[in-house]
């Protein structure tokens, strides 16, 4: 693992391959069999690991950033179902 972050091991991660290119190697997705959390990163291009919601779109950078930090919750919670509705780029209401 390229992951120097001790959280990332709290999760017991099932990872799918979501596509592939080039230039950003394989698009990786792992989903916690616990928590539920969907992460997804390249293989190639090293920018490091993503929040992501259940079809893969990528979450706003301050859910990544608090769920990296965060260790593996055991549970799904109704907190991260409001956090999935913050997809990155989207206008804040
Ligand atoms: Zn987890």
């Amino acid at each position: 693992m390229v992951f120097a972050n001790s959280n990332w091991e709290t999760h017991d991660f099932q990872v799918k391959m979501l596509d592939w290119s080039a230039a950003r190697g394989s698009r990786l997705a792992f989903t916690c069999r616990n928590c539920r959390r969907k992460f997804c990163n390249f293989t190639v291009l090293s920018q490091g690991a993503w929040a992501a919601d259940a079809d893969g779109r990528a979450l706003d950078d301050a859910v990544s950033i608090r769920w990296l930090a965060e260790k593996c919750p055991r549970l799904p919670s109704a907190g991260d179902d409001k956090d999935r509705e913050r997809l990155r780029g989207a206008i804040p209401q």
